[in-house]
């Protein structure tokens, strides 16, 4: 029986997803060919990747507004230097809310000057700054929209006037907000859409091709745009899986109707962590609770070897917080059904009853 997967990245995947991708590596659309052995030119993986692109605007609300969706490579965390690469002139402004923000704002300090506008650092960023204001004088204004590593997110966008950068790796798709105030929103595939190997690039055509510096090809979104992201051979297996992820998205109803799921499993989860005394919860203000990545600890550590043993029996795999955080993080994302968090809860209910 398939374990019930709390792994912070890469992450659980749709089985019926899982199921399609398995059988596209053997016959892909009855080419009789397997999907990673035929050329990325070809109709058939051209289609699948204008399916994913559209798809992705189609499901975010963006069609018809200047936006392009793009699928590279080198991760999230080549956009933390791509992003400054495309945008930063003079000055850009961040958020820093965890170790992802820390990294972005490290490669984009090699490229102008940063103004850090708030930080969480003090309290090893359990909480989520809220009164800060963006410079109207910079580049950008670049923040996390979910913090992965420790169970933080942001549910207040302040409005600006300057262009918008959001990192959602590990939290696109999965609720719904006005998503054409962000002028470029980027996602590393395998939190909540895919394996790893492909990244979600979506940006605002307007906002590029302003800085003076000239950038090379690989690294400038104009020229993947220009390529309707086939620049360079894309990860054409990453990228379908997405595909199929979407789609799948698509079929339940969209983004509003699995935030609606994602919802009453943060409820179940962080309701238990609040009543059982014998957890506590890492983020301190509950507004700021992420409903993707739930982050917790025990009361009594000496607990530990029995609770680990309790998951692991009822079959739940990936548990164990990051080790910058410690404890336990339950990681939510789209995929994950709302029974494997009904088993987590009656395990965390069976420490009590035993402690
Ligand atoms: C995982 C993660 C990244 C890094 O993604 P890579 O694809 O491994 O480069 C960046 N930002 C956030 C918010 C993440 O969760």
């Amino acid at each position: 029986m398939k374990k019930h997967n709390f792994s912070a990245g890469p992450c659980i995947l749709p089985q019926s997803v899982l199921q399609k991708a398995s059988e596209a590596i053997l016959n892909f659309n009855n080419l009789d060919l397997s999907l990673v052995e035929i050329s990325h030119r070809s109709k058939d993986f051209v289609d699948v990747m204008e399916n994913a692109r559209s798809l992705s605007l189609e499901l975010l609300g963006l069609q018809n507004k200047g936006y392009k969706a793009l699928f590279l490579q080198g991760g999230a965390s080549l956009e933390f230097l791509m992003v400054a690469y495309n945008l930063l002139e003079k000055k850009a402004a961040y958020l820093n809310t965890g170790t992802w923000a820390n990294k972005a704002i490290k490669e984009a300090k090699l490229f102008g000057e940063l103004i850090e506008v708030a930080s969480s650092k003090d309290y090893n960023f359990n909480y989520i700054p809220k009164n800060y204001s963006i410079p109207s004088d910079v580049d950008y204004f670049h923040c996390t929209s979910n913090n992965t590593i420790f169970g933080t997110q942001i549910n207040h966008f302040l409005k600006t006037d300057v262009v918008k950068v959001c990192d959602m790796s590990s939290d696109i798709f999965s609720r719904q907000m006005d998503f054409s105030q962000f002028d470029l929103i980027y996602a590393g595939a395998q939190k909540n859409m895919g394996p790893a190997g492909t990244t979600l690039v979506i940006v605002k055509e307007e906002i590029l091709g302003k800085v003076s510096r000239t950038i090379p090809s690989m690294l400038d979104y104009r020229v993947h745009i220009g390529k309707d992201s086939m620049f360079n051979t894309p990860a054409v297996f990453p990228v379908y899986v997405s595909m199929l992820t979407l789609e799948w998205l698509k079929g339940l109803g969209g983004i509003s109707a699995i935030e609606k799921i994602n919802n009453q499993k943060a409820t179940l989860l962080y309701s238990e962590i609040d009543r059982n005394p014998l957890f506590k919860g890492f983020v301190t203000d509950k507004e700021d609770r992420s409903k993707m990545n739930a982050t917790f600890n025990l009361t009594n550590d000496s607990f530990s070897e029995t609770f680990n043993n309790l998951w692991k029996e009822a079959g739940i795999n990936g548990l164990k917080g990051h080790r910058s955080v410690g404890g336990y993080r339950a990681s939510m994302y789209n995929a994950l059904p709302l029974e494997s968090v009904q088993v987590l809860v009656d395990v965390m209910k069976e420490l009590e009853r035993k402690a």
